[in-house]
């Protein structure tokens, strides 16, 4: 199916209205209550005539910590193993969780192509807060808006560069 690209982050952070701006579609479940995208969503992604796959991962329907941790290792690891580059989106409006330093460590040791995207950057002043991810250990973040497609079109191309 050529390159697929992942997207993983605790709930609520946008992962699935990134997905939908990216494939163009309102075919995953976007909803202010975490947890509401029901299990993986794939999507084709075209950009500047270069083809990719995308799924969206995170079918939680809980909202205790706790028990989102066992649920976002399983997305994570299937990611790891699925995926040829994954998207680790983190929410610039509330800086770097103890869920996203869990994920962050999982992900460095796996030695897969991470892109560190800090999504919700038009909300207030949450854009102060990106450089905070460069503690994540994955480089540098992308700033992006997933609701008014800021950045996106720079996030894109880092995706397909070398396609
Ligand atoms: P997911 O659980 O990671 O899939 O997150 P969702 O895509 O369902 O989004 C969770 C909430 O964040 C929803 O209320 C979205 O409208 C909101 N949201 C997503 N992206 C953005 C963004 O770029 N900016 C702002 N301000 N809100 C966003
Ligand atoms: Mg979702």
């Amino acid at each position: 199916m050529g390159r697929l690209v992942a997207i993983v982050g605790r709930p609520n952070v946008g992962k699935s209205t990134l997905f939908n701006r990216l494939t163009q579609t309102r075919t995953a479940i976007v909803d202010d209550t975490a947890g509401t995208t029901r299990d993986r969503q794939y999507g084709k992604v075209d950009w500047c005539g270069k083809e990719f796959s995308i799924v969206d991962t995170g079918g939680w329907v809980v909202n205790s910590e706790d028990i989102f941790e066992s649920e976002i290792n399983k997305q994570v690891y299937l990611a790891i193993e699925e995926a040829d580059v994954i998207l680790f989106v983190v929410d610039a409006m509330n800086g770097v969780t103890d869920l996203d330093d869990h994920v962050a460590n999982i992900l460095r040791r796996s030695k897969k192509p991470v892109i560190l995207v800090a999504n919700k950057t038009d909300a207030g002043e949450s854009r102060f807060n990106v450089p905070e991810f460069y503690s994540l250990g994955l480089g540098e973040p992308y700033s992006i808006s997933s609701a008014n497609g800021s950045g996106t079109g720079e996030l894109l191309d880092e995706i397909v560069k070398d396609l």
